[in-house]
């Protein structure tokens, strides 16, 4: 063999990956078909639980201090009035998130691996697994124009929502409930914005949620919407002309646009939510991130469950040692997807319940006013939006 493990993608989940196992000495390559630092279409926003997670692998220095910061967030209230809370106060997570342009963050996320000692190659395209009796004992890639055959006896496919891996080994589960469609653009010269994530389910673009996410404290924000696929094939949605009605006409979104220049193309891309867009695992390899359908399906945010089942994935992979048999995948031995479903399944599946039942601006709107009453239950859903438990 090779590698011990080959990991395909260096978004969160296959850098997080990868530092991990780099760390325990483990020999292993990870390949991605950009080079970096590449655009990654998200929001950029990162949540406390993910901050408590790239904390805890070093790099708070990294990231205090050069990038912008948010302390809490906004919601719509009466009218067009907002509703700011704080982050609330935990024992185990920071009181702050950050906006960091995916540029930067995958960026630092894959030199971290690198200098953990993982083998990197960039501009490397995986075209698909190598099989052998229905294991997974490798990947072919593409680099520098050369067809290469590359071994492992574990691989990790990070390759993000589309997973070149997990579709070519049956594993991905197009199922509209559990798939989601999001655009986002940058903008300059956006007003009142700063240290808050601001989520705006608004009545005009109803049952999407727009967001405008501060890049910078002097008007640079990622602004963008998104909604669930089966509410788009059910209700005919033409994405950019929401965007358009979000930007001109939401109530809490275009007064702040008035003076707003764009500064990047609209660019979209799907998401898998709440674990039930994909089978994760197969003899020899294993998803994580979107691949594995990561994402939360309430609020979108997939960077804390990327890096989260990252270091999930490491350990896993880890513990397959203990038996004597060196590292392996056996789904019937040992199941990863059983750690996920034990760690998120319930909290995920509140979720699809929520978005499948509740989100719609006649129930969410008046929720949110309730909501916004008492400063309890405006950190209880806080709390409940970013999973700030366990
Ligand atoms: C519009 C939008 C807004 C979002 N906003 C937020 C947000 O604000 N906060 C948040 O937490 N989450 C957000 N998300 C979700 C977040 O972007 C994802 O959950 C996150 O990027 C998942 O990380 P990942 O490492 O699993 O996959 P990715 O980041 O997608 O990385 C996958 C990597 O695999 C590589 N790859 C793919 N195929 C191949 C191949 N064949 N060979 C080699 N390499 C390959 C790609 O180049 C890529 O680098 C948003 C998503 C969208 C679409």
């Amino acid at each position: 063999m090779d590698y011990d493990v080959i990991v395909v993608g260096a978004g969160p989940a296959g850098s997080t990956t990868a530092y991990h196992l780099a760390k325990r000495d483990v020999n292993v390559l990870i390949v991605d078909k950009a080079s970096f630092p590449r655009d990654k279409i998200c929001g950029d926003g990162i949540a406390p639980r993910a901050v408590r997670t790239l904390y805890k692998m070093g790099l708070q220095e990294r990231l205090d201090g050069q990038f912008n910061k948010f302390h809490g967030f906004r919601f719509a209230g009466a009218g067009k009035s907002v509703v700011e809370n704080a982050i609330p106060p935990t024992p185990r997570f920071p009181d702050h998130g950050y906006i960091i342009r995916r540029v930067d963050l995958d960026r630092i996320l894959l030199d971290h691996a690198r200098d953990a000692g993982a083998e990197v190659w960039e501009g490397t395209e995986v075209s698909g697994p190598l099989v052998e009796g229905g294991r997974v004992v490798g990947v072919k890639a593409v680099r520098d124009g050369r067809e290469l055959e590359l071994t492992a006896p574990v691989v990790v496919g990070a390759d993000g929502p589309h997973s070149p891996l997990g579709k070519a080994m049956g594993l991905l589960v197009d199922d509209p409930l559990y798939l989601g469609v999001s655009i986002r653009q940058y903008f300059e010269g956006v007003e009142d914005i700063g240290d808050f994530l601001e989520i705006y389910p608004e009545k005009v673009i109803s049952p999407g949620a727009g967001w405008v996410f501060p890049v910078t404290r002097d008007g640079v924000a990622n602004v963008g919407i998104g909604y669930m696929l089966y509410h788009i094939k059910r209700d005919k949605i033409n994405l950019r002309r929401s965007f358009e009605t979000l930007l001109n006409d939401a109530p809490h979104v275009a007064p702040k646009m008035r003076n707003a220049r764009p500064i990047s193309p609209i660019r979209g891309e799907l998401l898998r939510v709440g674990l039930g867009g994909s089978r994760v695992e197969c003899p020899g390899m294993i998803l994580v991130g979107d691949a594995a359908s990561m994402t939360n399906p309430v609020s979108g945010e997939g960077i804390t469950y990327a890096l989260e089942t990252g270091e999930m994935a490491a350990e896993h992979i880890l513990d397959s040692r203990m038996g004597g048999r060196g590292l392996h995948i056996d789904p019937g031995e040992d199941s990863f997807r059983e750690k996920l479903v034990e760690r998120y399944e319930h909290y995920f599946h509140l979720g699809i319940l929520s978005i499948k039942w509740g989100n719609r601006s006649s129930f969410m709107r008046p929720l949110l006013l309730v909501v916004s009453k008492r400063r309890k239950w405006r950190e209880d859903l806080i709390r409940a939006l970013m999973y700030l438990r366990h």
